[in-house]
């Protein structure tokens, strides 16, 4: 198995699930609360993966060298991103999680048995962004799910979350990553190209976009991917902020301004562009043609405006 990122700070949480595994008490939900720099989707996905992989055991150590084991049929489905007991719920709008989201791909979803393994396991990242509404739907789910239903609602604040959501989940916090995995080190040389590329993208031609596919090629992509979206985010947050220092990437003129000028919804189909390039890595398309489609959908979605 590939080396699992954000787990090397969080052995408290694995011990802890390991043991609930072990005694046949994994839970129906729980809350994954970290800072953005916690790395929780990986460790989520991860831990999705680790539950259905058909070489762990109960009382195995879960996200260990072994779990997942990376080679089952079942894990390579989770890796392509393609498992369908794993469902990545998805929102359209960067800014709510709409009722109807969560009774489509949770509520309706949970109602039809898995298609492999022993559970279905719903991944819900920024969780917090469901409403009112949203949460009241789920929490019935909550209340009375199916046996093989997990849920992870992942989020950086689960302030938001009704007290009764809360009181039914079992809450996991994630610790930062080691300041070596996070945007400070990402900004070597390699990290300062990726930037470089973002700041010059829309207003690179063809030639120059295959260029940059081509350099990106050569850096690390899970690297890669995970700077660019900490540098989108940025500009999500700054664009609603105005605030600066809330930036990993503070001292950025070009993102600032990007940020006045790009709308915030081609800033949500960047942000979409960038989940469905990870996928297609996943799935095994070719790094350089990969990079390429996402450079070109940041060009057509950061015109100025
Ligand atoms: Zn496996």
């Amino acid at each position: 198995m590939a080396e699992i990122r954000g787990v090397s700070g969080n052995q408290k949480n694995i011990r802890y699930l390991s043991e609930a595994w072990q005694r046949g008490r994994i839970s129906h939900a729980y809350i994954i609360e970290g800072p953005e720099d916690s790395d929780k989707e990986r460790f989520a996905d991860s831990l999705a993966a680790a539950l259905l992989c058909t070489q762990t055991k109960p009382g195995q150590l879960l996200l260990s060298e072994t779990s997942p084991c990376g080679k089952c049929p079942s894990c390579i489905k989770a890796a392509s991103g393609n498992h369908p007991d794993i469902i990545h719920v998805r929102h359209e709008k960067a800014t709510v999680l709409s009722v109807r989201e969560i009774r489509e791909q949770v509520v309706a979803d949970m109602a039809i048995k898995p298609y492999y393994g022993p559970f279905k396991i719903y991944i819900i990242r920024d969780a917090q962004l469901m409403n009112e509404s949203g949460q009241n739907a789920l929490l019935k789910t909550i209340e009375e799910p199916e046996e093989y239903g997990i849920i992870f609602l992942l989020t950086d604040n689960a302030d938001g979350f009704l007290p009764t959501i809360k009181s039914r989940c079992i809450r996991l916090s994630m610790d930062p990553l080691p300041k070596t995995e996070t945007a400070e080190h990402l900004l070597d040389d390699a990290g300062r190209s990726v930037v470089q590329i973002l700041e010059q993208v829309r207003d690179m031609n063809a030639v120059k976009i295959s260029k940059a596919a081509k350099d990106l090629e050569g850096y690390e992509k899970t690297q890669v991917l995970a700077l660019m979206r900490l540098w989108f985010r940025d500009m999500m947050v700054y664009k609603s902020t105005k605030d600066a220092k809330r930036l990993y990437f503070p001292d950025d003129p070009a993102l600032r301004q990007m940020a006045e000028e790009i709308p915030f919804e081609h800033l949500n189909e960047i942000l979409i562009a960038l989940d469905e390039t990870t996928d297609r890595m996943n799935a095994n398309v070719k790094a350089e043609a990969a990079y390429e489609t996402l450079l070109l959908t940041i060009r057509r979605n950061s015109i100025r405006i």
